[in-house]
């Protein structure tokens, strides 16, 4: 188990970070076996390795769920103890947002901000890349480490840290899961056990789509569709892409992304696979 030490300032971390090699894992807190698992890839890559716990207002869109997302953070320092993280930064709004909410200067994502997730959420990731690069100015980290389970941030992060000549190395780890399949999400805390049931319908279309993969696009999409079309969920999206979100391409790699809403909670997972032509 590591010293641990919390901050809440500017100050605090500047002093808490010491100048070796430092890697950055951002979350939002109510952390399981899927944070756990970036923080275990990102301890031996720096000297010093810094979580931040921080529920970003500014990637909530109107009548999403800021105010009840699970704030678990007790628990949290502990799991972060464990899993050896030197340093926890949880700075409070005022200090992430001096200037206020709506009169900040944002992050513009260009046009992948506005796909998939950004269409269903106009503005979300306006608010995630202005939270990450002020975590990245405030940090300083050398790395940062995202999962893949939100797959179009993390290809949006890597972009941006290149765009913006950030200097931070942007990795990636793969999705953590439950023993049904269900990826691991702070929100599935939300669902009602018959939903939690109908939300492994997002793995398993994925899985299903992955083994036919052989055969080309439409049918990855088919066996998917086929899954999900059997259960009482509210799908968003059910496509591919190559791996930085443009047009997928046979026999090169691809994503296949689906996101949905099971309940209350939206949910999203995807998954990479390599396309066949589809011709025999
Ligand atoms: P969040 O606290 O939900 O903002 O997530 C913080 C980081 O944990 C992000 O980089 C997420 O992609 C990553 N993450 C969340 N769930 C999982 C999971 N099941 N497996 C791997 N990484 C995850």
């Amino acid at each position: 188990m590591s010293d641990l030490t919390m901050v809440r300032t500017l100050e605090e971390l500047t002093a808490a970070r010491g100048d070796g090699s430092v890697a950055l894992v951002p979350t939002m807190g109510a952390l399981h076996d899927g944070h756990i698992q970036l923080l275990k890839h990102a301890r031996p890559l720096a000297d010093t390795l810094v979580a931040s716990i921080f529920v970003n207002p500014t990637q909530f869109g109107p009548g999403e769920d800021f105010e009840e997302y699970p704030r678990t953070f007790d628990a949290d320092l502990e799991r972060c103890a464990e899993a050896g993280v030197d340093v926890v930064f949880a700075p409070t709004v005022e200090a992430m947002y001096p200037a206020g909410l709506d009169s900040t200067v944002m992050v513009d994502p260009g046009p992948l901000g506005s796909i998939l997730e950004g269409a269903v959420r106009p503005g979300h990731f306006r608010g995630v890349l202005t939270v990450v690069a002020k975590l990245f100015g405030l940090v300083r980290p050398d790395v940062a480490v995202f999962g893949e389970k939100d797959y179009q941030q993390l290809v949006l992060i890597r972009q941006m840290a290149q765009a913006l000549c950030l200097g931070v190395d942007v990795q990636g780890c793969p999705t953590v899961r439950d023993a049904d399949g269900l990826a691991l999400s702070s929100r599935n805390a939300y669902l009602s056990a018959e939903e939690r049931e109908q939300a492994t319908a997002l793995s398993r279309a994925l899985r299903a789509g992955a083994a036919a993969a052989a055969d080309g696009p439409d049918a990855v999409l088919a066996a998917a569709r086929h899954v999900v079309d059997d259960v009482r969920i509210d799908l968003d999206y059910l496509t591919l892409t190559d791996p930085d979100l443009g047009e997928p391409a046979p026999g090169r790699d691809t994503r296949l992304l689906v996101a949905a809403r099971v309940g209350k909670p939206r949910l999203i997972d995807n998954i990479g696979l390599t396309l066949g032509s589809g011709t025999p």
